[in-house]
């Protein structure tokens, strides 16, 4: 028996493909995100080369409305006008589409263990890359997650020639460097649900812990990652697989950085908010002729 933990992300992903009209070049970047999170829609613009770029939109699964429609070109061009940093990548003077809408499902966190109980469940064969530890896309890992994992292998083929004894070894190390990722990713996925739900649920309230904890998060960590480089730098680190994701934030220093913009407040660090993304739900699905009350109903009636 081959232990798996399986669950879903929670969301879905759609994409299409523009380009560049000739003569034409990338819109200044200005304050406006051309990436963002709105809760109930995450979306991001892709530059490639020869003008050739592409929008993708997340949508959370429970929000069945906005999944049907986005589908149509139509639909997924009108969302991307709603979003200040997006809408002029698709000005059609500036840029023409270049295919249909495409849809991406089925994402799951899964992490296998080969070696239950520190035992090798299986000799002779190792699972590197996806079929060892699969994660969203979202947070772009995956291709580290296989580098890493190569790695390991390697060395635990060089380490021994037992079967078992290899196994075991390269299960360790990919548990020891990857897992504590898996971990932050499937928690982050599992925050982005409860959020997405939350927004489908009219009164719904966080209670006092999670306000402190969203309040230190938004108000605190993000502010202070974008007020100091140098926390940034440390933040980066950890985002970029080079130390345990949550390292830098257990250094005494940086966490007294972080309480010290938590504490001056929103006023005082007005400056480092990102502006708004995009619409709020309810005016998004009204302007897209869409029921914002349809899901919400769905959800009730569960
Ligand atoms: C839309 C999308 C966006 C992503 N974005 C990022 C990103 O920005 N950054 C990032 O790091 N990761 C990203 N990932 C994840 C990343 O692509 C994967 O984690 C990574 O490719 C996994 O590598 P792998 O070698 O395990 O598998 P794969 O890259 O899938 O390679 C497996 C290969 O095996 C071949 N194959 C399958 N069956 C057989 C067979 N029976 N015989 C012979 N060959 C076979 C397949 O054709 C394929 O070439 C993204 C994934 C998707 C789907």
């Amino acid at each position: 028996m081959i232990p798996q933990e399986v669950e879903d992300s929670g969301v879905l992903y759609f994409t299409r493909h523009y380009r560049l009209r000739p003569g034409q070049e990338e819109p200044p970047r200005g304050k406006t995100p051309a990436t963002g999170d709105l809760d109930y829609l995450k979306f991001g613009v892709f530059p490639g080369d020869n003008g050739c770029f592409s929008i993708t939109l997340c949508l959370p699964d429970v929000e069945e409305e906005l999944r049907r429609a986005i589908v149509k070109p139509e639909v997924f061009d009108a969302i991307c006008r709603a979003l200040p940093g997006v809408e002029p990548w698709i000005d059609p003077e500036r840029t023409e589409p270049m295919s249909r809408v495409f849809g991406m499902g089925d994402l799951l966190s899964r992490w296998t263990d080969f070696t239950p109980g520190g035992r090798a469940a299986v000799l002779g064969f190792f699972a590197v890359g996806d079929s060892l530890a699969r994660t969203n896309p979202l947070y772009g890992r995956g291709c580290s997650f296989a580098a890493v994992g190569a790695t390991a292998l390697r060395e635990a083929l060089d380490a021994t020639p037992d079967p078992a004894e290899r196994l075991v070894r390269y299960q360790a190390r990919a548990t020891a460097e990857l897992k504590p990722y898996y971990l932050v990713m499937r928690d982050a996925d599992r925050t982005a649900m409860r959020r997405a739900r939350r927004a489908l649920t009219p009164g719904a309230r966080l209670n006092l812990r999670q306000r402190i904890t969203k309040s230190f998060l938004d108000d605190g960590v993000a502010i202070a990652i974008r007020s100091d480089p140098d926390l940034m730098r440390a933040f980066l680190r950890g985002f970029h697989m080079l130390e345990h994701p949550q390292a830098w934030l257990k250094r005494p220093g940086n966490l007294a950085k972080i309480l010290g913009y938590w504490a001056r407040g929103r006023k005082a660090n007005a400056e480092a908010y990102r502006p708004t993304g995009g619409p709020e739900r309810r005016e998004m699905l009204e302007r897209l002729g869409l029921s914002p009350d349809a899901d919400v109903e769905r959800l009730k009636a569960a």
